[in-house]
């Protein structure tokens, strides 16, 4: 009841009546269940090669009084979302024309996207650890000794976070923002 999924749009769509960019399209032609797609994303549909005839909808045309919706279509190629067109001609070209070198730029892009996820994750992960050890060493200080002077000097947090009124917030803030190119 009133679900629905997202597509982003990338690169976004031209409402062809104002010109104002959509950059996504919440269609009810999948699962419904709040899931976001995008090209070359493999999408629940019973549609397994074809182009399915969507709704696009535009607020400034809406707000405006104008006609606000149009058919948009989404062409699927062996399950994978392959094009989100305006037109249904171009549709019907994306849909012919997609071959095997898409799917492997897709499938590149996604592993990609997979390898960045799991690159946040575990550096935030291995702060929120530390963080952790930090508290329990300051509970219960463990007798000085070579060994444990060195792990807390390898795995403490920098004191500018220790030392923060909130630091487990400066801990997500930190692992919040993109890692520059030459980082893991
Ligand atoms: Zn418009």
């Amino acid at each position: 009841m009133g679900m629905f999924d997202t597509i982003t749009l990338d690169p976004a769509i031209r409402c062809p009546e104002c010109g104002a960019l959509e950059t996504s399209h919440q269609t009810k032609e999948f699962e419904c269940l709040m899931s976001y797609y995008r090209i070359g994303s493999v999408v629940p549909s019973s549609c397994h090669s074809g182009i399915i005839r969507d709704q696009f909808w535009c607020r400034a045309c809406q707000d405006a009084d104008r006609q606000a919706v149009r058919p948009l279509y989404l062409v699927i190629w062996h399950s994978v979302l392959a094009a989100v067109e305006l037109d249904a001609g171009e549709a019907e070209r994306k849909l012919r024309e997609t071959d095997r070198l898409d799917l492997i730029g897709w499938l590149a892009d996604s592993q990609r996207e997979a390898l960045r996820w799991q690159g946040k994750f575990r550096r935030l992960m291995s702060g929120l650890n530390a963080w952790q050890r930090h508290l329990r060493e300051k509970a219960n200080p463990e007798p000085d000794c070579e060994k444990s002077r060195f792990w807390s000097r390898s795995l403490s947090l920098p004191d500018e976070i220790l030392n923060a009124p909130d630091p487990l917030a400066e801990i997500i803030k930190l692992h919040s923002k993109e890692p520059k190119e030459d980082e893991p």
